[in-house]
Formats: structure tokens, C-alpha cells, sequence
């Protein structure tokens, strides 16, 4: 199976994808990651610390791809998930998403990309141009992270306008929407309302999830000295249970801009549209 975790920047993609490829390889899966941001930390919790990425090393070897040795380039992480980092092209040349393309190349090229029950790409959305949308020739299923705001919301509007149109010449689906750091999801609930497809899951802020950041290890680590974490190792458990289920996904249909701009603002402009006006509000019109 091959997933492709999409979201826009700082969202918590890539702390749910160390997170759901350790619960995927607790459940008996072969687990690669691959970090396809060009900020190249996704696995930093893990490995607790940044290893070299795939531009890094092809680089180093002058772009002799029969020099490069799977140890080169996949390193072990916490969990037995293995882990690749693509890399970014150099600041204001190339574009990321041919790094996507290199990265899978010399996978294949290694024989590798052929080893694993499950490849999870952890992928920036903010903007879905080519190369950043490659993964999703290659992924089953697509999940997307947001939280309760616009910005996330508009990513995700983009992403599912890639997916559908990925999904026309191959067989990938969206399995759905994993709602992060928030406790409200009354525009969530109203995007899938209008655009339907499953939310699998929705993480409130936590405090221990943000430490874990900081300390260089994933929440499935922290749980072995911190008993109470199993909860929150739960959620990502959930999702790794329902990806096994083989869901079925939605081809989804995106929101135009308008539409989206207008059912969201809406929202915002009179969130309490079907309230009956205060008592006073009167005074306010003289
Ligand atoms: P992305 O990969 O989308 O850029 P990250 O996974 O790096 O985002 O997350 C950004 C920051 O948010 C990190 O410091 C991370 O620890 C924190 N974070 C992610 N999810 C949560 C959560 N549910 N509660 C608290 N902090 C979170
Ligand atoms: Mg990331």
C-alpha cells in the first residue's frame, strides 16, 4: 500500500506520518517513509536526527546513481520504520518535485521501492504544481491534514482537485481528512458537508505531541516511560486500523475558489446565522 500524506506547511504532517508509520509497523507492516518536504525533517523523530537526504548524497557522488548503496541513503527509525529523506533543489533553482522523482528513481534503482507493505510519502501542499503532485501517481491512497481554519482548508480544496484529477489515470483514492491541533471542527465538518469524504480522524492540541518535536522522538517512544500517552498513540493506532481495512475512498470533487471562499467567510462573517438577534441589537441600527 502507498500513501501520500498531504497538508499545507507546519500543519502536522509530518508528525502524524512518523507517528501512523510506527502504528502501521506495530500492526506487521514493512514501513518506509520518505520525506518529501524540502525542509527534509520528517523523520527527524525517528531517527532523532537529520539524515542525509537523497539530493544530499546524489550530490556527493556526482550524480552516479550505480555509486549509491541503499545504506547511503535509508536509514533505520525508531519502530523498524525505515527512512528517506528526498531533499529540497538548492534555494531559488530546480524545482522540489523533480527531487520526488530522483528520490523514487533510485529507490526503484535500489530495488527497494518494492520491499515494503507500505510506502508513506509525507508531502508539502501548499502549492500542488507538478512535481509536489508526483506522489500521487504512485499512491493508493491520499490523506489530507488540516486544521479548523481557512488557509488549511484552501490547501486541502487544492489537493483534492489534484487527486481527482490523478485519479483519472490511475487508481488512487482519497481515504479522507485528519483534522490536527484543534478542538473545533465546525468548518471541517462544513467543507466535508459540501465536498464529501471521510474525516478519520481529529487531534486536539497537545502539549506532549509539541515536546516530542522538541525532544527528537515520536509519541510511541515517549509512551514507553509515560504510561498515559497510549492514549494519544491510540489515534494514530485508529488510523493505521482503518488504511488496513482497505477503504473504499471517495474520488473527491473540489469546492471552485468562490465557492469555497464564500461557505468558509460565510461562516466566519455570521457564525451565529440562525440565532435570533440579541436584545439590543436594535440600538445598534439608529
Ligand atoms: P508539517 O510537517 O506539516 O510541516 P509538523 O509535523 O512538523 O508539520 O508540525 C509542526 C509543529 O506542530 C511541530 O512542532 C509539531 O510538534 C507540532 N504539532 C503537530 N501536531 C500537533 C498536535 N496535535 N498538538 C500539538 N502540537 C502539534
Ligand atoms: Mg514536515
Amino acid at each position: 500500500m502507498k500513501l501520500a500524506v498531504y497538508g499545507k506547511g507546519g500543519i502536522g504532517k509530518s508528525t502524524i506520518s512518523c507517528n501512523l508509520s510506527i502504528a502501521l509497523a506495530r500492526r506487521g507492516q514493512k514501513v518506509l517513509q520518505i520525506g518529501c518536504d524540502p525542509k527534509h525533517d520528517s523523520t527527524f523523530t525517528l531517527t532523532s536526527f537529520l539524515i542525509p537526504t537523497i539530493i544530499d548524497t546524489l550530490q556527493a557522488k556526482d550524480y552516479h546513481y550505480e555509486d549509491v548503496w541503499p545504506e547511503d541513503v535509508i536509514y533505520q527509525g525508531y519502530g523498524n520504520v525505515s527512512c528517506v529523506e528526498a531533499g529540497g533543489p538548492p534555494a531559488g533553482a530546480g524545482c522540489g518535485g523533480y527531487v520526488v522523482g530522483e528520490t523514487v528513481k533510485l529507490l526503484k534503482e535500489l530495488n527497494a521501492f518494492y520491499e515494503y507493505d507500505v510506502i508513506l510519502f509525507d508531502v508539502l501542499g501548499d502549492v500542488v504544481c507538478g512535481g509536489f503532485a508526483a506522489p500521487l501517481n504512485y499512491a493508493d491512497y491520499c490523506l489530507i491534514v488540516t486544521d479548523n481554519g481557512f488557509d488549511a482548508l484552501f490547501a486541502a480544496n487544492r489537493i483534492v482537485a489534484s487527486v481527482r484529477e490523478k485519479a483519472r489515470s490511475h487508481r488512487l483514492r482519497l481515504a479522507g481528512l485528519i483534522g490536527n491541533r484543534t478542538q473545533q471542527r465546525d468548518l471541517i465538518d462544513k467543507y466535508v458537508e459540501h465536498c464529501p469524504m471521510p474525516v478519520l480522524e481529529v487531534l486536539p492540541l497537545i502539549e506532549d505531541i509539541r515536546i516530542s518535536r522538541v525532544k527528537g522522538q515520536t509519541i510511541f517512544e515517549l509512551a514507553e516511560s509515560n504510561p498515559q500517552l497510549h492514549e494519544v498513540c491510540d489515534f494514530y493506532l485508529n488510523i493505521a486500523d482503518q488504511l488496513l481495512s482497505a477503504p473504499e475512498g471517495v474520488i473527491p470533487k473540489e469546492l471552485m475558489d468562490r465557492e469555497l471562499f464564500s461557505l468558509l467567510s460565510d461562516f466566519y462573517l455570521n457564525p451565529q446565522t440562525n440565532v435570533e438577534p440579541e436584545v439590543g441589537v436594535d440600538f445598534l441600527m439608529i
